[in-house]
């Protein structure tokens, strides 16, 4: 194999970025959870936040939790692909573990607000974006309310957030209701199934196959 055609099979060998933003209270990260169990070969970023952990989450696993200091250092040092403050906290996605999994040809999943997509889609016009939005407000209203963990003040105000990040959705390329939880995730899982299966993509995974077929 020549120089040449080396360079173009490893480009086309990488894998896609997926980009997936929703409103709190969408369900994002349960159906993601959900869709990641019947497809371990996807990978989910683990992002850097300066926000509390909450009880249950587990560091490195939910995020990486620093303090805000750390998380500026990170940004001085331009390790981050993409950040944002959200709900007065900053997060980030690491650029180096990203562009590895990438490279390798794994599908990475960014699991980020309408702010960090609009950078990633700046530096990344590649990678596909879904939203995913509840099935109506009052459904909204009664999943933000329905976690128990909230004062009505902190609710009306992640309404609120929720209802802006609404406003976002025309920017993305897949729109998912999640109304029936099964049928979300059917949704979703075609979405990432549908990309693997172009043809550039299977030329570089079936390579043994269509060797042996053509011959
Ligand atoms: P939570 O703190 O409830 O887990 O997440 C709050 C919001 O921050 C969600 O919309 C979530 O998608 C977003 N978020 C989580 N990690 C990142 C990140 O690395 N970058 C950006 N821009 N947003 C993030």
């Amino acid at each position: 194999m020549t120089q040449t055609q080396k360079t173009a099979d490893s480009s086309t060998a990488k894998g896609t970025l997926y980009v997936v933003s929703a409103p709190s209270g969408a369900g994002k990260t349960s159906l993601l959870k959900a869709v990641l169990e019947q497809m371990p070969e996807l990978k989910l970023s683990i992002s850097h936040t300066t926000r509390q952990q909450r009880p249950g989450e587990v560091n490195g696993v939910d995020y990486h939790f620093v303090g805000v200091e750390e998380f500026q250092q990170m940004l001085e040092k331009e390790n981050f692909l993409e950040h944002a403050e959200v709900f007065g906290n900053f997060y980030g996605t690491s650029r180096v573990w990203l562009e590895s999994q990438l490279e390798q040809g794994h599908d990475v999943i960014l699991e980020i607000d309408w702010q960090g997509a609009r950078q990633v889609r700046e530096l990344m016009p590649e990678c596909r974006s879904i939203f995913i939005l509840p099935p109506s407000q009052d459904e909204l209203l009664s999943r933000l309310t329905g976690r128990g963990q909230d004062s009505e003040e902190v609710i009306q105000s992640r309404m609120a957030a929720a209802n802006q990040e609404i406003q976002h959705y025309d920017e993305y390329d897949y729109i998912v209701i999640n109304d029936n939880f099964d049928l979300a995730c059917q949704e979703l899982a075609a979405i990432f199934t549908a990309r693997r299966l172009r043809k550039d993509s299977q030329k570089i995974r079936q390579q043994a196959l269509l060797k042996e077929l053509l011959n």
